[in-house]
């Protein structure tokens, strides 16, 4: 039985207001390009009460955001038939990407499955640290912890997190005071003062090597390197990048045995990333190098750093997407001083 891809729900929402603008840049400037990422995704009943669902996209609106492309005449393509359109620059062509950055067990049980439905490809950007268990996913911890207790224990004292309000209030107050290079440190110490099992969480939300063995072997799935420890490449030193960077590619090629030729930054905004950094992902081997910088794919466009929009898990209207495919969230940005 063939399945076919969702209908949106509401085919002439306000969505369909922006599409003139898009077309009128397009007479202008021919192909058109929209690299789109996120992280992790959950199901509609689920994302209502995760307390860091801004990390997450609700999988009810990216089935709709996918069948609003296929509807709308937009390719859903991999990162290696976008670089080929942006190459060939035929007037007219749209192309969408979709990437997953880190890559979690919510991308193997979730994510892939999804795009399978829809016969639309996606890319990996795989942390390796993650199927290694060499990385603290200290985030995903804290936020399970959240989601399943109505009290935790704290360095000063005990909170109560009975409500979503309160769950995603402590959230955003204990992720903040830990982010930064002792954020393990302080989730070791938080697991010791609640009981928590940091190693079962780990297996729990992080993706396998045998996960990523299965998407390997799926003809729609495209598997690109995201660094070892998931560091911001900026701050580093010459060898410390160079190990991040490399040394994912290294390890993604020898634990799947296939060429890996993309790369993603983390964070991925103007401070996080720049021209030593370009230039070093050039010379560890891979072709194309993506950011988080907003913005469209146009033929001119550098292989090594490339725009891509971020979907928010709060940003739940297709207007907003719609946004992104014209190019004006990128010019706002660019306005705004937000690079
Ligand atoms: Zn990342």
């Amino acid at each position: 039985m063939q399945l076919r891809p969702a209908l949106p729900a509401r085919p002439f929402g306000p969505e369909h207001l922006m599409r003139p603008v898009g077309a009128v840049a397009d007479s202008v400037l021919g192909m058109r390009g929209c690299l789109f990422t996120f992280h992790r995704a959950a199901p509609s009943e689920v994302w209502e009460g995760l307390p860091n669902r801004d990390f997450h996209l609700d999988l009810g609106y990216l089935d709709r955001l996918l069948g609003y492309l296929t509807h709308t005449g937009w390719a859903i393509v991999t990162l290696d038939e976008a670089m080929r359109r942006t190459a060939r620059g035929e007037p007219g062509d749209r192309f969408v990407n979709f990437s997953v950055d880190d890559c979690y067990r919510d991308t193997f049980e979730h994510v892939a499955p999804l795009f399978r439905r829809h016969r639309a490809p996606v890319t990996l950007f795989v942390t390796t640290g993650i199927p290694d268990g060499t990385l603290a996913l200290w985030q995903a911890g804290l936020e399970d912890v959240l989601a399943s207790r109505e009290n935790i224990l704290t360095g000063s004292g005990r909170l109560a997190v009975k409500t979503d309000a309160e769950k995603r209030k402590a959230f955003a107050a204990l992720s903040a005071a830990w982010d930064g290079p002792k954020a393990a440190a302080h989730y070791e110490a938080f697991c010791e003062r609640n009981d928590v099992d940091a190693d079962a969480l780990h297996a729990k939300h992080a993706i396998s090597w045998d996960m990523l063995e299965v998407l390997r072997d799926d003809p729609l799935v495209e598997i690109g390197g995201h660094t070892v420890n998931h560091r911001r490449i900026s701050s580093l030193s010459d060898a410390e990048a160079r190990d991040e960077i490399a040394g994912c590619r290294v390890r993604l090629q020898k634990k799947l045995g296939i060429p890996v030729r993309h790369f993603a930054f983390p964070y991925g905004r103007a401070g996080d990333c720049g021209t030593r950094d370009f230039a070093l992902v050039r010379e560890a081997g891979f072709s194309t190098a993506a950011t988080t910088r907003k913005g469209l794919v146009r033929r001119d466009v550098d292989h090594f750093r490339l725009p891509r929009n971020t979907l928010v898990g709060g940003h739940r209207h297709l207007a907003l997407a719609e946004m992104h495919l014209t190019g004006i969230t990128g010019i706002a940005a660019r306005m705004l001083g937000r690079v």
